[in-house]
């Protein structure tokens, strides 16, 4: 059966700004309203450019916004457009975060990951919840999204890896002295898959709930290819993830293998 959900959604950019030289936000006004969850994501395309999936950085309404790095041909031509111009999404799909557990949260955002998870952030201080970001990049000029965050003044640390702003070392590091210092019963994390292992590993050791929303090759978004599988477990990140509890998929993939656009399983690297 064919659901209202698969059917593509009509949006026009309003806005278009840099972040930094390989990050862009665009501001889309959509033409009908869609309740997307936190961690939830979109298929987004353009005609003759391709589709790739996208986790929204602010939802409000009919209007939303897309926080895109420029890693390839199709991301280059989505942050590339202009005002005016149309593209087609689908979605939502997967599953976003669970934001219901009591306690603090601790949200740990590198590169454009700290955008993906502010309607998480938004969503948790609406409800009253206390809530700490930490946010990540090499240096000053990778951060991402930190304006925004600063504008709506979130409650955020910086990390960079050349002390060019905040923290100086890396937001693993970061987030070690934090969790060191006080204790949250409840971290949410996207990001290098490298660093989310790390935070996942650490959590684990201190009896702190962990969520992770893991990035890999997702083509069809609903399941059937298989590109986004994680194994041994057989889990799409298409369809139950893109978020987990990281003690669900400690001990898979997660961490040390994902599939390259062959379906090939090859190393993470980052
Ligand atoms: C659920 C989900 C949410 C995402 N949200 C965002 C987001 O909010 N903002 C954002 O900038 N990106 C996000 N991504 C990643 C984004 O979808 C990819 O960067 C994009 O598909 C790359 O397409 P491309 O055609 O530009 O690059 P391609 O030409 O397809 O690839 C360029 C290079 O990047 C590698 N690559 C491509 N996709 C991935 C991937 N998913 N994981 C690891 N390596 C990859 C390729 O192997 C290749 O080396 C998300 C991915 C998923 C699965």
């Amino acid at each position: 059966m064919f659901e209202k959900a698969h059917y593509y959604i009509e949006a026009e950019v309003e806005s278009n700004i840099m972040e930094t030289s390989r990050v862009n936000t665009l501001t889309l006004k959509l033409d009908r309203f869609i309740n997307i969850k936190p961690g939830q994501f979109l298929m987004v395309w353009r005609p003759g450019d391709g589709e790739i999936p996208i986790t929204p950085s602010l939802t409000q309404g009919n209007t939303i916004c897309l926080t895109i790095e420029k890693v390839g041909f199709t991301s280059n031509r989505l942050a590339n457009l202009k005002v005016g111009e149309k593209v087609f999404l689908r979605g939502p799909y997967g599953n976003g975060f669970n934001l219901e557990h009591p306690g603090k949260y601790l949200l740990v955002g590198g590169g454009t990951g700290a955008a993906s998870l502010t309607p998480a952030y938004l969503k948790l201080v609406e409800k009253g919840v206390y809530t700490l970001f930490l946010v990540g990049g090499r240096n000053i000029e990778n951060l991402v999204y930190v304006n925004k965050l600063r504008e709506i003044k979130a409650n955020i640390q910086i990390a960079t890896d050349d002390g060019s702003e905040g923290f100086h070392g890396t937001l693993p590091e970061l987030f070690k002295k934090t969790v060191s210092e006080d204790f949250f019963e409840n971290v949410l994390t996207i990001g290098p898959e490298k660093m989310m292992f790390k935070i996942a590993e650490e959590c684990l050791k201190r009896g702190m709930s962990c969520q992770v929303s893991l990035v890999r090759i997702v083509k069809c978004g609903i399941g059937f290819c298989g590109s986004c599988v994680l194994d041994p477990v057989g889990l799409r990140i298409c369809v139950e993830g893109p978020v987990f509890n990281a003690s669900e998929i400690l001990g898979t993939d997660f961490g040390f293998y994902m599939r390259d656009e062959m379906g090939r399983r090859i190393e993470v690297t980052l």
